[in-house]
């Protein structure tokens, strides 16, 4: 089966509308790209999708309630609301400083969650 989908490359702030072409599932071609960055981003986004998270991590005992947190890496857009789930149900100690990891293999991943921010014991 042949299918195209378009999309918005996010690459630069040029925004190209670059069309796939699928053929069983497989990309055949890349069009209305204007860089190379473009034709690897419409590869991936259309076959599976990766995102960056970011969100915050409750903190008791420190001089701020919660730690921004993010992957260090893409996971799978379809993982996103389980990658939630896991740092929604975390409660960090103070102090935390920023590049700790939060969680490693978050969703089974390689990515790491990792804190954003120094957060001070009071
Ligand atoms: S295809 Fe290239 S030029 Fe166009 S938006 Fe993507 S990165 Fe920018």
């Amino acid at each position: 089966m042949k299918e195209e989908k378009t999309i918005t490359c996010i690459g630069c702030p040029m925004g190209c509308q670059v069309t796939a072409v699928l053929e069983d599932g497989k990309v055949t071609e890349v069009t209305g790209n204007t860089c190379a960055i473009g034709d690897r981003y419409a590869r991936k986004e259309v076959i599976c999708p990766m995102r960056v998270v970011t969100s915050t991590v409750r903190v008791k005992g420190g001089n701020l309630p919660v730690v921004s947190v993010k992957t260090n890496g893409d996971i799978p857009k379809k993982q996103i609301a389980e990658c939630m789930r896991q740092i929604r149900d975390i409660e960090l100690t103070a102090p935390i400083v920023a590049g700790d990891v939060i969680v490693k293999h978050i969703v089974g991943t390689d990515t790491n969650v990792i804190a954003t921010k120094d957060i001070q014991a009071v």
